[in-house]
């Protein structure tokens, strides 16, 4: 369970001078082995929210605990072994092949070949690219719905219990993205991560989300699940 009690982070405007809070007072709780989604216009906070939460960016004020424990305090390395992050500009290496880029994860690098081939074969797998086929392909003979899904196997080559995914279909096809959403769905009913997953897209935000947080000027401004939100006038 992710817990942010009062968080916040707080930025000065450069050309005026002025302190603004990108995020403010936010309190909220991402329960284990759910898809939270967080949602809301560009500009509110929300990906400035989950970076604090892997420590790309330090929080001015608040606190966050993962299954009770301190982020703050813990080293940085132990806690990326906890959380896969996924981007909607995932960077795939173009000069390494499909499982070599999935096996860059430090867990991976420490382990013998025939391991690590497995690991890589296991994973193609769940995210629904035939091994035999991708694994030996480069990033630049992929779809954009496959580079996505090679993306998510790498964030989930280390086993995090917690995933945070930015926009991670953002960049797709209306088409590629239901298949890529669909087959991630699925996946998440077998693994059940702890997941936070930031998107723009309220039809997304619906259909992925166990419970959906709505964020407006970096504030809290709903919290429930997919019904309690449309209920709403
Ligand atoms: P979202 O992900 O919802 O689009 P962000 O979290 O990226 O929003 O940004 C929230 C607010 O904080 C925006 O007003 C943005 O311009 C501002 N902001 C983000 N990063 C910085 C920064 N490094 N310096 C100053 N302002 C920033
Ligand atoms: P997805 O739904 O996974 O994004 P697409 O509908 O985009 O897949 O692609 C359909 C097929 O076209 C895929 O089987 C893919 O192998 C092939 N394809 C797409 N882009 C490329 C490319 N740049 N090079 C080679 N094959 C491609």
């Amino acid at each position: 369970m992710i817990e942010l009690q009062n968080l916040e982070k707080r930025y000065t405007n450069p050309a005026t001078g002025q302190a603004f809070y990108a995020v403010k007072d936010l309190s909220i709780v991402f329960p284990d082995g759910e898809i939270t989604a967080l949602l809301g216009p560009s500009g509110c906070g929300k990906t400035t929210t989950l970076r604090m939460i892997n420590r790309l960016i330090e929080p001015t004020g608040g606190r966050m605990l993962i299954d009770g424990q301190d982020v703050m305090a813990q080293k940085p390395e132990m806690l990326r072994r906890h959380i896969g992050y996924v981007i909607q500009q995932i960077g795939l290496f173009p000069h390494l092949s499909v499982a070599q880029n999935v096996a860059t994860v430090p867990d991976l690098l420490g382990q013998n070949k025939a391991q690590t081939a497995k690991r890589v074969t296991e994973l193609l797998g769940l995210v629904g690219l035939e091994p035999g086929q991708f694994a030996g392909k480069y990033p630049h003979e992929l779809s954009g719905g496959q580079a996505q899904r090679v993306g998510v196997a790498r964030a989930l080559a280390a086993d995090p219990p917690v995933l945070l995914m930015d926009e991670p279909f953002g960049a797709l096809d209306p088409l590629a993205r239901d298949k890529v959403q669909d087959a991630f769905l699925e996946i998440q009913q077998r693994l059940k991560k702890t997941i936070v997953l930031v998107t723009h897209d309220i039809d997304e935000a619906l259909r992925m989300g166990d419970k959906v947080a709505l964020l407006r000027e970096g504030e809290l401004a709903q919290f429930g699940t997919p019904n309690d939100l449309v209920r709403r006038p």
